[in-house]
């Protein structure tokens, strides 16, 4: 095996598991009803990052600084918001309660350890204390 060969496997397998790591957040599908905002896919993107509606519409509530509830599958914000300030808090959240600090895997779910809220990562183990609220 030359040097070339050997190269270009090991790009491809590295390439491979990015590919297959990727995370990726749904886009928020968003709708203007009055003057409220409407998250029409907010449970699937719940689902998709294994966390509960209601810590997710929580979290939202209280960085979007605006009164919102659960519909269903819908999170419904009072007033006018934009796509952008949406999709920049949903980041934050996958951030800060989603992404594993160490390893940046999304492998990791809430837990709670003395009444302390932390996320563990199931793929390195690392267990981190998150924002309470
Ligand atoms: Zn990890």
């Amino acid at each position: 095996m030359d040097y070339d060969e050997l190269y270009g496997r090991a790009e491809e397998k590295i390439s491979e598991s990015v590919d297959g790591d990727r995370f990726e957040i749904p886009d928020p599908e968003t709708m203007q009803e009055g003057e409220k905002t409407i998250i029409k896919n907010f449970s699937k993107i719940s689902g998709k990052l294994r966390r509960s509606e209601k810590h997710m519409m929580n979290f939202l509530r209280r960085e979007l600084g605006v009164p919102g509830e659960l519909d269903d599958s819908r999170a419904v914000f009072q007033g006018r918001l934009t796509d952008r300030k949406i999709s920049e808090k949903i980041d934050q959240y996958v951030e800060s309660f989603v992404l594993c600090p160490a390893c940046s895997k999304a492998d990791t779910k809430l837990v709670e350890e003395d009444k302390i809220k932390k996320m563990k990562c199931e793929a390195c183990g690392t267990k981190q204390a998150v924002k309470q609220f």
